[in-house]
């Protein structure tokens, strides 16, 4: 008999982690629901385009019999990407060179909009599974249950609480007083309806597909979506507090394109149309990461997954995937007869957990280091023209393999080996 029959068991947090969590859990017979802050499935714009990928988002997607629904709603050709410099001169152009990666291949990382992806999650759980406008303001335990108290004033008593509530998770402290820290980097998200006639030049450079611009220590990545618009992120080094301390009002458009003229001066005024449209939505985003190494005790009736329990950059575009892999690890634990009790169900979930994210945050801070040096254009066309290195390194007991790009190779001054990709 599997430890949570007949318990009864709360996700907080209807994102991609929460909703393919509470599906697995389903499958399997378990009494799930999901308290998810948003009013109603629309109310909320979803953001730019995800690529899943094959061993983590797209195995948890197969295990939940949704494989079929996803490749009805997936955009081939949305992951070819062009890489550019500050000038928007293309350096390498995957819609040219095209790629041979095919549905199932581990390099195969075919992208879906956000909004399709949670509809294919929401559309796959019994009615009512998601109880919308339910914003979690605190959790307290009595006995062996919790009580969950809403903004709304209700409340509801649970067994089991899943933390799937992203990067400020609320759950988080009743696990673990391990913060997250900040990376010194600041992102800023925007999209853009109808960029065919909001941003032109953008949209036709986009092709569809992604692009990559690198310059001064910052950069621009650009996606486009299903429906026509576009998602965007800026990212530079900042002060921790400057979303705050800028005093810039992020629903004035005017205000978002003096600071990127300022910020970006060395940049194009190509890029100054995305910044244009009085309506675009700019959401400022401080970068933050769990220290790589956490671990801590895991308790008999609360866990977290994806952001709440790894929050990281999303340079590596790992966040998905490890949300969706964390709860299928879950979901196989907590129903695994094997199992003799709650705590040890949990406990096997979060040591999988805290393995796969130091080794996935390590590539992600890799990534967010030296996507901000000044030699990131040349390191991005050295990994798509496939002259990254590989580099043995004796660490302590053991050799481990570490792969370099050209400019941090030079800087430590490995020899190249191999190259790999
Ligand atoms: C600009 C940007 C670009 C990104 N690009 C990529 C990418 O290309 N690929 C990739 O894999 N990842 C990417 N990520 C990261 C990715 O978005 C996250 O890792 C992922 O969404 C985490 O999923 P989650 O389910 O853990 O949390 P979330 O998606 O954050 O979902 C949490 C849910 O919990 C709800 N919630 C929060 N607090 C409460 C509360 N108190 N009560 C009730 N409900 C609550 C929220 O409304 C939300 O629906 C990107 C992130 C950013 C900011």
């Amino acid at each position: 008999m599997m430890v949570i029959q007949d318990k009864k068991i709360a996700i907080v947090g209807g994102g991609p982690g929460g909703l393919t969590l509470a599906r697995l859990l389903q499958l399997k017979g378990v009494d799930v629901k999901v308290y998810e802050r948003d009013i109603n499935k629309d109310v909320r714009l979803q953001g730019g385009a995800l690529d899943l990928h094959t061993e983590s988002g797209l195995a948890a997607l197969g295990k939940a019999g949704l494989l079929n629904e996803f490749k009805v709603h997936y955009r081939p050709g949305a992951e070819l990407t062009r890489v550019v410099d500050n000038q928007a001169k293309i350096h390498s152009d995957q819609h040219n060179e095209g790629t041979n990666a095919k549905f199932g291949d581990k390099d195969h990382r075919p992208e879906i909009d956000r909004g399709p992806l949670r509809d294919i999650l929401l559309n796959s759980l019994k009615p009512d599974t998601v109880v919308w406008d339910t914003h979690i303001l605190s959790i307290e335990q009595i006995g062996n249950s919790w009580k969950l108290a809403f903004k709304n004033g209700e409340s509801v008593i649970t067994d089991i609480v899943i933390g799937a509530d992203g990067a400020n998770s609320k759950i988080r402290p009743f696990v673990t007083n391990i913060k997250p820290y900040w990376t010194g980097i600041t992102m800023l998200e925007g999209s853009i309806k109808d960029a065919k006639k909001t941003a032109p030049v953008i949209h036709d450079l986009l092709k569809g597909g992604k692009i990559f611009a690198y310059g001064n220590e910052k950069t621009l990545i650009v996606s486009s979506k299903g429906d026509g618009s576009l998602g965007f992120a800026t990212s530079c080094k900042t002060d921790e507090f400057w979303h705050k301390e800028s005093r810039i009002d992020f629903k004035d458009n005017k205000q978002v394109l003096a600071w990127f003229k300022k910020t970006f001066p060395e940049w194009s005024s190509v890029w100054w149309e995305l910044f244009e449209g009085e309506k675009t939505l700019f959401i400022p985003r401080p970068q933050y990461c769990m220290p790589l190494n956490q671990k801590w005790e895991a308790k008999s009736n609360i866990t977290l997954i994806g952001d709440a329990a790894h929050l990281m950059p999303p340079f590596a575009g790992e966040g998905v995937n490890m949300a969706m892999f964390d709860a299928l690890q879950l979901s196989e634990s907590l129903t695994n007869p094997k199992y003799l009790n709650t705590q040890a169900a949990i406990g096997n979930y979060e040591q999988q957990m805290f393995k796969r994210f130091a080794k996935i945050g390590q590539g992600t801070l890799f990534n967010t280091e030296w996507m901000h040096q000044p030699n990131a254009l040349n390191d991005m066309l050295a990994m798509f023209g496939k002259n990254i290195f590989k580099q043995s390194v004796f660490l302590g007991k053991m050799w481990l393999n570490v792969y370099l790009v050209p400019s941090v190779r030079k800087a430590i001054g490995f020899a190249p080996v191999q190259k790999v990709f």
